[in-house]
């Protein structure tokens, strides 16, 4: 089939967005092609157009197995059912299955751990691969360093399966960051299409708070003000749920908590009533956003600091998807950055935990876990370090460059929370990118009205006819229960 043909037939597209066509015809050409395109602008298409031009299966390497079930789940809603996720949801019956009828994909989704397999990595060689996919590719400088080793492999895996190209995807990677996705994925020449990560639909605000009792009755405001959908971003789980309870205590019915501790089918549940609008608000932690399709969300609120610029954008990324304007708001008050600080620290082993974990004999690493009470993430760093034979000494080294890393970002990200500069100026700075033309509605700084994201009341004709005194009567008799 051809590119136009499978634009319109298959996709029901009438022309590429900025950046797509590129990027398919680097592809189709056989090039290794590094891509950033900002959130939500179709990078999907990217890849699956392809799927339909090339002879063979594309395979992609996904972060996360909602993301790829809803990748999946989307193809079948064009019609495609030569798609499959391989990962832990699969019962080893259907693993083996699908593993014995490879050849009848199009599109095959995997984990980077899945493919650390042997196995699979032989079963995969049975087959033609056409196209070598890595979405969400900063994940590789990312997660790749501390708690998802496979990650960096990637690299030697992609000359195991023959000589496909490959695309890299990402939205948001500084320059640091393709570099590192170049280097992992030992990608000499690629092909580089690199858009601006900026969203001119979205305005940027930061409201500084005095306490957290006042975040909490300026979040009441907010959402009762501003136009819906929309998501909070908190830092906790506790947090996430906490307020969700308390708003829907306070009238907000259509709030729901969505975290990475909830149990799957709760969180598709969410997922799928706040897609088609039972649920109006979720609170959330950043186990939330990745792969979630709703083109409407209004507001995006920051209720704690994220991180680090890169996962900011990612998350105000899911607002504005149809292009209508939204906007994004981050509540600060002075001293929440220790909220992150003690996430990193949870993130990497302490110099004790590590000199404990090598001291204690290797082999049962579930009960060295428990009883050097480690995070999972501790836990996995310390596991892939100590099995590429590393010394104490040299993990030592590596943990404290990384912690060096990631406060560095929060710092950059708690400068540009006090700056005085336009926002998203100094957004686009951090990626080495220039403002050209800002936006009307662009950011506190340069001065938006937040009347602009208010929701219009729907006009209630019963109240609106009758005289003020009527309705007073109306509520006391209902109150006396005489109605
Ligand atoms: P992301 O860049 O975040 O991965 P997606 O690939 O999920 O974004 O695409 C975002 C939305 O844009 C989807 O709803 C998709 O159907 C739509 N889309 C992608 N390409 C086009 C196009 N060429 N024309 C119209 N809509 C498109």
């Amino acid at each position: 089939m051809k590119k136009n043909e499978a634009l319109k037939k298959i996709f029901g597209f009438t022309s590429f967005r900025n950046g797509q066509e590129e990027i398919i015809d680097a592809v189709l050409n056989q090039s290794d092609v590094l891509a950033m395109l900002p959130t939500g602008t179709g990078k999907s298409l990217c890849y699956q157009l392809p799927g339909y031009v090339l002879k063979g299966a594309v395979l992609i390497v996904s972060p996360l197995i909602s993301l790829m079930q809803d990748q999946v789940e989307q193809l079948r809603m064009i019609g495609e059912k030569r798609a499959v996720a391989l990962n832990s949801f699969l019962s080893i019956k259907e693993k083996n299955r699908v593993l014995q009828n490879l050849s009848l994909y199009r599109f095959i989704y995997i984990s980077p751990e899945m493919l650390g397999s042997e196995y699979i990595i032989e079963k995969l060689q049975t087959i033609n691969i056409s196209l070598f996919v890595i979405d969400e590719a900063h994940c590789i400088s990312q997660w790749g360093h501390d708690f998802r080793p496979d990650y960096l492999n990637l690299g030697t895996i992609r000359y195991k399966l023959g000589d496909a190209p490959v695309l890299a995807l990402t939205a948001t990677a500084t320059k640091e960051v393709r570099n590192d996705i170049k280097q992992y994925l030992h990608l000499y020449k690629p092909k580089e299409f690199i858009y601006s990560v900026d969203r001119p639909n979205i305005s940027l605000v930061v409201e500084k708070l005095e306490n957290h009792l006042e975040k909490k009755q300026r979040l009441v405001e907010l959402i009762s003000f501003l136009k819906k959908p929309g998501v909070i971003y908190f830092s906790s789980k506790r947090l996430a749920e906490e307020t969700a309870d308390f708003l829907r205590q306070n009238g907000f019915h259509d709030t729901a908590a969505y975290h990475g501790g909830m149990e799957q089918e709760q969180r598709i549940l969410i997922q799928q009533q706040f897609l088609y609008g039972q649920m109006n608000i979720i609170c959330a932690t950043s186990a939330f956003g990745m792969g979630i399709n709703k083109n409407n969300i209004r507001f995006i609120i920051h209720y704690h600091v994220p991180g680090q610029i890169e996962s900011y954008l990612q998350e105000i990324g899911r607002a504005g998807r149809d292009s209508e304007q939204s906007i994004a708001i981050m509540l600060y008050c002075s001293g929440d950055e220790a909220l992150q600080i003690q996430l990193i620290e949870n993130e990497l082993p302490t110099n004790s935990q590590i000199d404990s974990f090598y001291a204690l004999p290797t082999g049962n690493y579930e009960q060295i876990q428990e009883e050097l009470n480690l995070t999972e993430t501790q836990f996995r760093f310390l596991q892939s370090y100590h099995s590429s034979n590393m010394n104490v000494d040299q993990v030592k080294a590596i943990k404290q460059e990384r912690y060096s890393i990631k406060i560095n970002k929060l710092q950059q990200l708690m400068k540009w929370v006090h700056s005085n500069g336009c926002r998203r100026k100094r957004v686009m700075t951090y990626f080495n990118e220039i403002l050209l033309d800002s936006p009307v509605k662009c950011c506190d700084i340069c001065k938006i009205n937040l009347d602009d994201f208010q929701e219009k009341k729907k006009v209630d004709h019963n109240t609106v006819d009758s005289s003020w005194e009527k309705r007073l009567q109306q509520l006391l008799l209902l109150e006396s229960g005489l109605q």
